[in-house]
């Protein structure tokens, strides 16, 4: 297929490795590949074109001896116990000046790990996290690469020609030390699960408050999707609506069981954010609502002796719940989708401070543009604020967004409220609209909370009308 040298070796031929394969074959580069079982090697180079220069490896050693320093080798593979066992693999083969990359969804704690022990030897690790899925890899993802900054420029031209490309700029940048690229893919996905929640919530209020069905969703979602709600989730949503089954009359969506899955990335997003004391509430929210879901058992007993407690889907020529309109919806939903920006941006700003990651976050808005799943016209707002303020820590600071959500502060509280009296559950802006109005907040109930602290625990407390820390013997 070709000779030496190579400039990239890809351990892992899932559905991640083989498209950036084929991508990074299609930008000219010669990949040496290997994949733990040695026929789906065989099957990817089969469905090879002529021209492009992939070299089929079977053994570790193999894939090292078809590259030349600095050698390149990525793993594309199942995070945790698969990336150490590759890493144990490759181990007695690396030399000082090798570059080790993992482009999975690797936890960044077990990134720095990694790194710390393959630094120590010279071997430059690097974390890039890799959003866009299947097609993303193939055409373009979103990449965030985080370690040893000479490191990243030995693979950045590589990088810089696979990633997206929006308004001619690679959806690539170099992050920061150490697990920033992780992390900073960690927090994506931590957004993503969030406007997945609130999306979700929307179709729940035009399904069941409004009536609508899956042709009129389909509209409603791509008039939106033209607007200042912009997105990729927005776009396959009213994508996902239009489909119809191929085994029945119906539509699928309606097929499908709400039982939703997740990998861990939003819980260790909101892991990381409680560690970092820094409020996600909808990031939270949107993980602790996944689980819900999956207690189907459960919640059937439960509504053997509560009885149902979700709002059907309102009858034909039934009244909605007052204050409830597509417009406030929409609305509703773009207010939520800034807050939870908001959050995962200062969970970013928090952890850069703390973590010495030191991230342009003008730099991660900008890379978020193209190829990853939170992609949104609203990203480059994101991008504008910091760049006129780098520290920013809370987005709600920047006199323009923040303006967006006080507009639309009474919609999220209409739609907020009519899915209350409706019975519709949506806690996601319902919490938006709590995290909001705590933020603005001149006064927090929160100074009864010291008081109980201090009565129970001698905790103390701090006054507002004078300097120091006091006790009081509440008891006496
Ligand atoms: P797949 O399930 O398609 O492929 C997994 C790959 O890992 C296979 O090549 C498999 O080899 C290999 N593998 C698993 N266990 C081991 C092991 N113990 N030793 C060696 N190789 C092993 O996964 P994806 O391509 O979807 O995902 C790869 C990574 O990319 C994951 O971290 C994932 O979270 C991340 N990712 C995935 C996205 C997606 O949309 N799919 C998007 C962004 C990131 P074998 O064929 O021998 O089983």
């Amino acid at each position: 297929m070709n000779a030496k040298p190579n400039d990239i070796a890809m351990i892992g031929l899932g559905t991640m490795g083989r498209n950036l394969v084929l991508n990074m074959a299609d930008k000219g580069f010669a990949v040496a590949v290997f994949n733990r079982t040695g026929s789906v090697t065989d099957e990817f180079v089969s469905g090879l074109r002529s021209g492009q220069r992939v070299l089929p490896c079977y053994s570790l050693e193999e894939l090292l001896a078809a590259l030349e320093p600095p050698r390149r080798v990525m793993l594309m593979v199942d995070a945790g116990k698969a990336v150490d066992a590759v890493l144990a693999g490759l181990d007695p083969l690396l030399q000082k000046g090798d570059i080790v990359i993992d482009g999975g969804n690797s936890y960044f704690k077990d990134t720095e790990r990694r790194s710390a022990a393959l630094g120590a030897r010279g071997i430059g690790y690097l974390g890039v996290g890799i959003s866009g899925g299947e097609s993303g890899a193939r055409h373009g993802p979103s990449m965030m690469p985080g370690g040893p900054r000479d490191a990243y420029d030995a693979v950045r031209p590589i990088f810089e020609a696979v990633a997206a490309k929006t308004d001619g700029v690679s959806c690539v940048a170099y992050l920061g030390p150490g697990s920033a690229g992780h992390y900073v893919k960690m927090v994506h996905n931590g957004i993503e699960y969030g406007l997945m929640q609130l999306i979700a919530e929307s179709y729940a209020l035009l399904k069941q408050g409004l009536g609508l069905d899956n042709d009129r969703l389909a509209q409603v979602y791509a008039e939106w999707q033209s607007g200042e709600l912009e997105s990729y989730l927005l776009e396959i949503t009213a994508a996902i609506f239009r489909r119809r089954d191929d085994k029945t009359p119906g539509f699928l969506v309606d097929l499908i069981l709400g039982e939703a899955g997740q990998l861990g990335t939003g819980m260790w997003t909101s892991q990381s954010a409680m560690d970092l004391h820094v409020p996600v509430p909808n990031i939270d929210i949107a993980v602790s609502m996944r689980n819900l879901s999956a207690l189907d058992d459960e919640r059937a007993a439960a509504r053997q002796v509560l009885g149902s407690g979700g709002a059907e889907a309102r009858p034909a020529g039934g009244s909605p719940p007052a204050g409830l309109s597509v417009d406030t919806v929409r609305d509703a939903l773009f207010a939520g989708t800034i807050i939870t920006y908001v959050q995962g941006f200062a969970q970013l700003q928090h952890a850069s401070a703390s973590q010495g990651y030191d991230l342009v976050l003008h730099d991660v808005a900008s890379i978020w543009r193209g190829g990853c799943i939170i992609r949104s016209a609203l990203l480059r707002d994101i991008r504008a604020a910091f760049e006129r303020q780098p520290r920013l820590p809370n987005l709600l600071l920047d006199p323009a967004l923040g303006g967006q959500v006080a507009a639309r502060r009474a919609a999220l509280a209409a739609a907020a409220g009519a899915g209350m009296a409706a019975r519709i559950p949506v806690p996601g802006l319902l919490t938006a609209l709590a995290y909001l109005d705590g933020y603005l907040s001149d006064w927090l109930p929160t100074n009864l909370i010291q008081a109980q602290r201090d009565f129970f625990g001698a905790h103390t407390y701090r006054r507002v009308d004078r300097e120091g820390i006091f006790h009081t013997d509440w008891s006496s």
